[in-house]
Parts: C-alpha cells; sequence; structure tokens
C-alpha cells in the first residue's frame, strides 16, 4: 500500500503547515526564525522568506526523515516522507501563487478567499493554505464574507491600476481600503455629527 503511505503523508504535511503557520507563526511570543518571516509576510505587500534560507531548514530535516522512515519501515516509511515532502513543495508553490496570480476557477476563488480573509481580516482564523481541513477540525474556520484589503498591502492581481479599487470581476469578493477616503469620509461625519 505505498499509494496509501504517500497520501498519508501528503495529509500529514497539510497538518504540520497548520500547526507550524498557528502555533509558530502566529505565536506572538516566539522568536524563532519561522515566526520572524511569518510575521514579514504578512507586514509587506509582497514577502517570502527566502528559499534557500527555507531549503536550510527543509532538505536535512526531509532528508533525515526520508533515512530514518526508510529504515524503520522500508518502502512504506519512504513512500510516507515522499508524500510529505511533495505536498510541503506544491504548498510552498501554491501559497506564492495565491499571492502573485487571480483566481481561474472556483477552486482558486475559495483558497485566494480563505487565505486573504487569514490575512487582513482574522489572522487567527484560515490557517490552513493547502485546505481548510484543520480548521474544521480545530474550529478556526472562518467564512471570508467581503475582504477588506488595505492598499498597500493589496495583491498586484486584485488592484485595477486604472481606479486603484478591486478589478470588477473581483469586486464582490475584496474592497481595497484607501485609508485617506475614509478619512475624508470620517472627519465630514464628525462635522455632521456635530452639527
Ligand atoms: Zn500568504
Ligand atoms: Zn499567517
Amino acid at each position: 500500500m505505498l499509494a496509501g503511505a504517500f497520501a498519508a503523508g501528503a495529509v500529514g504535511w497539510t497538518l504540520s503547515e497548520y500547526a507550524l503557520h498557528r502555533w509558530v507563526g502566529h505565536d506572538p511570543k516566539s522568536k524563532t526564525d519561522f515566526a520572524d518571516e511569518h510575521r514579514q509576510h504578512h507586514a509587506q505587500r509582497f514577502y517570502f522568506a527566502p528559499t534557500a534560507k527555507k531549503a536550510r531548514y527543509a532538505v536535512p530535516l526531509i532528508a533525515g526523515a526520508f533515512g530514518l522512515a526508510s529504515l524503520a519501515a522500508r518502502a512504506r516509511g519512504a513512500a510516507f516522507v515522499a508524500g510529505f515532502a511533495v505536498t510541503y513543495v506544491s504548498y510552498e508553490a501554491l501559497h506564492r501563487r495565491l499571492h502573485t496570480h487571480g483566481p481561474k476557477g472556483a477552486v482558486g476563488r475559495f483558497l485566494r478567499r480563505h487565505h486573504f480573509a487569514h490575512h487582513f481580516k482574522a489572522p487567527q482564523h484560515n490557517h490552513g493554505v493547502t485546505s481548510p481541513v484543520w480548521d474544521v477540525v480545530f474550529g478556526t474556520l472562518r467564512d471570508p464574507g467581503v475582504i477588506r484589503v488595505p492598499e498597500k498591502l493589496a495583491m498586484r492581481w486584485l488592484v485595477d491600476p486604472a481606479t486603484g479599487d478591486a478589478r470588477a470581476e473581483y469586486a464582490h469578493d475584496y474592497v481595497i481600503h484607501h485609508p485617506a477616503k475614509r478619512r475624508d469620509k470620517g472627519a465630514a461625519g464628525e462635522s455632521s455629527s456635530e452639527a
């Protein structure tokens, strides 16, 4: 049942992805490289930890796990770690793609809304990137609703350069928040309530 072991490894990565993201990336007390890098990922429009830095952790870890698992459970162990590693690399590619390219179909739309609700609305929810399954299991799933994206953090694919607002095809899912415009409205609101 090598396919089963491979699939179990894939599921194993999705749980690791959730756990790392939630309990390390979003632990305000964590001083790990991972947490530092993840804070930057949230604070900037487009920041991903350098691939070489990730590889320094991931390659020895996966190679070590592969060796150990092969010794302990032979082909099945190797298939488990292979499933884990392939899903990890797919996660890296998918996460980057969510930020760089707009959705093409229902799954892409769902995954982007799930992830960008985490970025811009509820950082303590929607920790899964490749799937929402562990958010369901651990009770951190949140319906994105309409996602308000700060202008300076907005993904390039989302913004219509002609208007500075969300492109028409995404306007029912996202709005771009312009701080200056809001201040104007706030000031108008205050003066009318004083009058
Ligand atoms: Zn992200
Ligand atoms: Zn996060």
